[in-house]
């Protein structure tokens, strides 16, 4: 939570208890039971190691009767590709135990986009990734992944969407929700903000962990509106893997070496991310309350 939101909310007096809703600490390659909300039920959640260790959502792009873009090379589809390299990604994190993995679809269904990230909302997911392969039938050369992040801070009309969708037990970025409309507006747009900025941090982690292993487009960096990043208060990137029109990287994001890298790749930035919010937390706690025991 930035100092600014910390203390509004300290104002309004709207400071939750921040929890995630996080299981204990268990047996790495554990999946915990199935989980479920007042909505209905939420997928399985592997298990990690430490105390209320963080919660990452991959989305697999697509599936079900939205196949997503075709492939010219290979007869398959953008839906079954996304689903292997999102669950290659769930193995790799669940191996090394460090966080919890849930993924939106596990298998061949169709989901609505604005249902994936509310699955990582109802979860308390600290980090959202939709996962994607892209395509420009008109030009085969392009090639190399692209990370996407929320463009804008979301309009007012879908802040208010938000707020009048939720029911008054529900938290935006660990505060409850206010009776007041105009206060749930400002709650909401500043845990957009924050979340923006921790999504652009989590690209740049991700580009520098997985560069060196894998091709990026030069402007491997974009902004969009796209509609999954949109979890006010989840931090939330679009990663197109590579492009299937093109021959080697239709090739590499189908082969298991291909899916291996981009698996390892994506598990180092995102350890690196928890890492650096867990150090940078240490930090502040010692600043305010002096080294533990003295505080
Ligand atoms: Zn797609």
């Amino acid at each position: 939570m930035t100092w600014l939101l910390s203390i509004l909310l300290a104002v309004l007096g709207l400071a939750g208890s921040g929890d995630g809703g996080g299981q204990s600490g268990g047996v790495t390659m554990n999946v915990g039971p199935p989980q479920a909300d007042s909505r209905g039920p939420l997928p399985a959640v592997t298990r990690a190691r430490g105390e209320n260790p963080p919660l990452v959502v991959i989305d697999p792009g697509h599936g079900g009767q939205d196949p997503g873009a075709p492939s010219p090379f290979g007869n398959v589809h953008e839906k079954d590709i996304t689903l292997a390299l999102a669950r290659a990604i769930r193995d790799d994190l669940a191996r090394f135990g460090r966080v919890r993995v849930a993924l939106t679809r596990d298998g061949d269904t169709y989901l609505p986009l604005e249902q994936r990230y509310e699955v990582a909302r109802r979860l308390g997911a600290d980090l959202f990734i939709s996962i994607h392969a892209d395509a420009a039938p008109l030009n085969d050369q392009a090639r190399g992944a692209t990370i996407y992040t929320l463009s804008e801070v979301a309009s007012d009309r879908e802040a208010a969407l938000l707020a009048a969708r939720e029911n008054e037990a529900d938290l935006i970025g660990g505060a409850r929700l206010s009776p007041d409309p105009g206060v749930n507006l400002i709650l909401i747009d500043l845990a957009q903000r924050e979340s923006m900025d921790r999504s652009a941090e989590f690209a740049r982690l991700l580009y520098r962990e997985a560069a060196p292993v894998f091709p990026f487009r030069p402007d491997w960096h974009r902004f969009a509106a796209f509609v999954v990043l949109k979890a006010p208060d989840v931090p939330s990137i679009l990663f197109e893997s590579g492009y299937l029109t093109n021959q080697v990287d239709a090739a590499y994001v189908q082969s298991p070496q291909g899916r291996r890298q981009i698996a390892d790749g994506m598990r180092r930035a995102i350890e690196a991310h928890f890492a650096r919010r867990f150090i940078r937390s240490a930090s502040r706690e010692t600043r305010l309350h002096g080294p533990a025991g003295l505080g």
